[in-house]
């Protein structure tokens, strides 16, 4: 059989079958559908990418049969051009250009004008009576060929070309001269001879037989490998070769080219859009060499081709229902359409033309629901730097939190507070954030620390506060000391202005203009949409009632997690808590207990009334009781003397609660089972709260959620705790509440025996952050130090602290699911680690059977999008 190994434009390669577009991948499908559209489209052959793989199993040599086929399809496009490859009185030239089914960076850049040599290059003038056009076209072809297929560098290409400029006394390149254009050829010739140590080839077969072996070999490019892994594009995929006749777009002031979209690709307005060059060839307009003229003005240079460019956009864009995006060809008065996908779009475009195309009667709202990145939605909900404004950018670190602040710079949070009671805007900088950062870094409009990963405290907390942040900046050196931030030789005082672009990890010296961006009706309406498709539940990790509003105009259903220990950190309370901690017994922890009780009781006062109709879970204090100790003199001073202790006594105290490993040590329902105490209180805080606004007429349906656990049994003891006091609580108050008790499951054994756990819990909520740490046996703390090594050599994939690891983590997350309902088949189950607002997860979870995820406020309106997403993919 033989296998068919090239494909002429237009012979039925897009009957629509994806089979057929992974043959000849996205570049050669388009041009292929545009041309069954009638649209002009040079005429052309696609190698496919089976002939690449072929290519490799054959040691890097072309199969069998693949010679012949070029050889006809030259044959083919030569009759429909009217030219001959080679011809000395009329040659065709051809471009070359890599298509693999998905875009990718690495792959081959395009070669023009292949086919020319010192006696073409004589017939080109002739026959078009335009040497300069010729010549140009030549040097421009030895450029090109030497990049992309001989590997001189480009830039010596540049060098040369400058120098011409420069000797001929021309400021641009299309005023070089055929005689100074005749001496460039020269020199770029010598220059491959000198670089490559070969002749650059003369026969036209030869320049294109080098042009394919190179696009073959651009699959394998270390660029084009890293971008598979990460990606997860199987390397079997291989490219498919374009091989195209040549339209001239620098043929004179008659001729151009341009790129354009079918909408506006910033804001999605319904306009044409575009650029283009006159008396230019390929990327001209993009490389910036010459300024573009807008596409509008088109219509007055060329009326005709700019009716006709219209109507072949229309034409596109209801063919394909989407914002395509073209590049085009003008060669003397005749338009040529050469490429043809998916226009890129800022979010905000993207949800418009959605919307839009749906009251236009182009897609459904399915289809619009599906046609909107979720990842991308994050633009929207956060201020940006202003797109028109010129800035330079001192430093770069991680995006840590997306969106733009500016402010000036403190060192420490305290002093961030008393920046911000004079009404100061105020960024707060830091080596890296902890736990006592809190209320510094709530007042701070963003955050840059010099240490630190994606998922370190100022990462995550900045995350879960929807504030900016920029972490890990390493070219920041901060002295708390001195008050001061130097990069370099720029030294920055405590005062000084600063603005941070947590999308990109910038930093930038001084103020740059921000947008606000708007919410606006389209979002609203997208928003809408996705809620009629999803099955997922939406909740919200919120701490306070402001972060619980956030989240419920962002249209969370209700809170997935309350952490209470965030509580702990506030003015009086902290001293409380240490002397709950340090009591050498009981009676003290009851007595600091009892003065903390009316403050966590005020705090579910106001998260439930907030929240009031829907359900609020809450964690009772799960982190090992050291992340309260104080460090300095003065506070461990203070703290004796309330505690009627010596600060040696103290000491001794703090000491006795060290730990080796703390993450492992005693912390989650480890405190409850030894001082039962602990969480007999914050259950009655809970209960209280909920009896005092039922009474009044609310709804409100706490679920108390038990951290950590690894067998049933602590879950029956700390459930039971809660039980008798919301008994003890329905008795006092007279007043019948609604509650849940269940757990959290985020410790591998509690998967393994979900089954018997879920006989105590009333419902499961997965808490992925511990449950990816405990399975990894990564501490997330640390991790930073080897895990981008390890998604840099392709040990992982991907972080599995930003991405659930579905093989693995994901596996103990199903098999809690399941084992948790074979006994208790209605069994309430959600999750609550940072994984709940990131799509490739929700999918995941959507699939696994979860009834809802949880996520950070900012968060919400992703997750609901990807929730309809996975639902309209996979329904339930
Ligand atoms: P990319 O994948 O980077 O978009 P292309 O294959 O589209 O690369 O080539 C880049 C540019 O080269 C095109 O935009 C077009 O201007 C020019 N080009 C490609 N093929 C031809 C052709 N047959 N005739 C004229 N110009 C071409
Ligand atoms: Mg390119
Ligand atoms: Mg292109």
């Amino acid at each position: 059989m033989n296998t068919k190994w090239v494909y002429f434009f237009g012979d039925g390669q897009t009957d629509g079958q994806q089979h057929e577009k992974n043959l000849v991948g996205g570049k050669g499908a388009n041009l292929a559908e545009m041309i069954e559209l009638g649209i002009p489209v040079p005429a052309g052959m696609t190698i496919t990418t089976d002939a690449c793989t072929a290519f490799y199993a054959n040691g890097e040599k072309w199969v069998d049969g693949l010679e012949e086929q070029i050889k006809e399809n030259i044959t083919r496009i030569e009759q429909s051009m009217g030219a001959k490859f080679g011809d000395k009185e009329n040659p065709l030239l051809l471009s070359v250009r890599s298509g693999a089914r998905v875009s990718m960076p690495g792959m081959m850049d395009t070669v023009l004008n292949l086919g020319l040599n010192d006696e073409t290059v004589e017939a080109l003038a002739k026959k078009s009576g335009n040497p300069r056009f010729a010549w140009d076209s030549y040097r421009r072809f030895i450029q090109m060929y030497g990049d992309v297929v001989m590997g001189v560098d480009h830039a010596d290409f540049e060098q040369a070309l400058a120098a011409e400029r420069v000797k001929y006394g021309v400021e641009l390149d299309n005023e070089l001269s055929v005689e100074a254009l005749k001496d460039l050829v020269a020199d770029y010739k010598e220059l491959i001879q000198k670089s490559a140590g070969k002749l650059f080839p003369d026969d036209p077969f030869e320049q294109l037989r080098g042009s394919i072996d190179a696009v073959f070999r651009s699959w394998n490019t270390a660029r084009a490998i890293r971008y598979r892994q990460i990606n997860h594009i199987p390397h079997e995929w291989g490219t498919a070769v374009n091989v195209q006749a040549m339209v001239y777009g620098n043929m004179g002031a008659n001729s151009g080219t341009g790129v354009a979209f079918t909408r506006d690709p910033s804001t999605g307005e319904n306009v044409f859009y575009g650029e283009y060059l006159m008396d230019a060839q390929g990327e001209d307009v993009v490389a910036g060499i010459r300024t573009p003229h807008p596409i509008a003005h088109l219509q007055e240079d060329m009326p005709a081709v700019y009716d006709e460019l219209v109507a072949i956009y229309k034409l596109l864009e209801n063919h394909s229902k989407d914002m395509p995006d073209v590049e085009f060809t003008i060669q003397e008065g005749k338009l040529y359409m050469l490429q043809t996908r998916s226009g890129k779009r800022t979010a905000t475009a993207a949800v418009r033309i959605a919307v839009e195309m749906v009251a236009e009667g182009l897609i459904d709202k399915k289809e619009a629901v599906l046609r909107v990145d979720p990842i991308q939605l994050d633009q929207l909900l956060h201020p940006m730097i202003d797109p028109n404004a010129k800035y330079d950018v001192i430093a770069t670190g991680l995006p840590a939190s997306p969106g733009a602040a500016a402010g000036r710079i403190v060192f420490t949070a305290e002093e961030a507070e008393v920046w911000k009671n004079r009404d100061e805007k105020v960024i707060l900088v830091r080596n890296e954030t902890s736990p006592e950062d809190i209320g510094g870094m709530d007042v701070a409009e963003g955050i840059l620390t010099a240490r630190g990963g994606m998922t370190s405290h100022a990462a995550v907390v900045a995350r879960g506060m929807g504030k900016c942040c920029v972490a890990g900046c390493s070219a920041a050196q901060i002295s708390e000391a001195n008050k001061t931030l130097t990069f370099g030789n720029t030294v920055l005082k405590e005062g000084d202005w600063v603005t941070l672009n947590g999308t990109a990890g910038e930093v930038i010296v001084g103020e740059v203009a921000m947008v606000e961006v708007q919410v606006e009706g389209n979002f609203g309406t997208l928003m809408e949409w996705a809620d009629e498709f999803r099955a997922l539940g939406i909740r919200t990790n919120a701490d306070t009632p402001h972060d619980a509003k956030t989240a419920l105009d962002f249209g969370a259903e209700g809170i997935g997690l309350t952490r209470t220990e965030h509580m702990f950190f506030e003015g009086e309370r902290t001293s409380l808590v240490r002397q709950m901690i340090f009591a050498s017994d009981k009676a003290g922890r009851e007595a600091a207990l009892a003065k903390l009780l009316p403050y966590q009781k005020g705090d579910f006062l106001g998260i439930f009334e907030t929240m009031q109709g829907l359900p609020v879970t809450v964690r009772l204090l799960d982190p090992p009781l050291h992340e309260f100790v104080p460090h300095d003199e003065p506070t461990m001073k203070k703290l004796a003397s309330e505690m009627g202790l010596s600060v040696d006594a103290l000491k001794a105290r703090i000491e006795s609660l060290e730990e080796i490993n703390p993450m492992l040590g005693h912390r989650g329902c480890r405190l409850g089972v030894t001082y039962p105490e602990i969480y007999a209180m914050q259950a009655r805080a809970i209960f209280e709260a909920a009896a005092e606004l039922t009474k009044a007429g609310l709804k409100v349906f706490p679920e108390v959620m038990i951290p950590l656990i690894g067998t049933v049994e602590e879950l029956r003891m700390m459930k039971q705790v809660c039980v008798d006091v919301a008994n003890v609580v329905a008795e006092e108050t007279g007043v019948k509440f609604d509650y849940l008790v269940g757990t959290m499951i985020e410790i591998p054994r509690a998967c393994v025996v979900a089954d018997s756990v879920a006989e105590e819990a009333e419902f499961f909520s997965f808490g992925t952050n511990d449950l990816t740490q405990m399975t990894f046996g990564y501490s997330r703390d640390d991790a930073g130090t080897f895990l981008p090594e390890y998604v840099e050599k392709g040990v992982l994939a991907r972080d599995p602290f930003q991405s659930l690891d579905q093989v693995g983590v994901g596996a103990l997350v199903k098999m809690g699911v399941e084992k948790g309902r074979s006994n208790k088949p209605n069994l309430k189950v959600g999750v609550c680690g940072e994984h709940g607002g990131d799509p490739a997860s929700i999918e995941f979870f959507h699939s696994a059977g979860l009834d809802y995820v949880s996520c950070s406020p900012y968060r919400v309106p992703i997750a609901r999008l990807a929730a309809a997403q996975a639902n309209l993919r996979n329904p339930r």
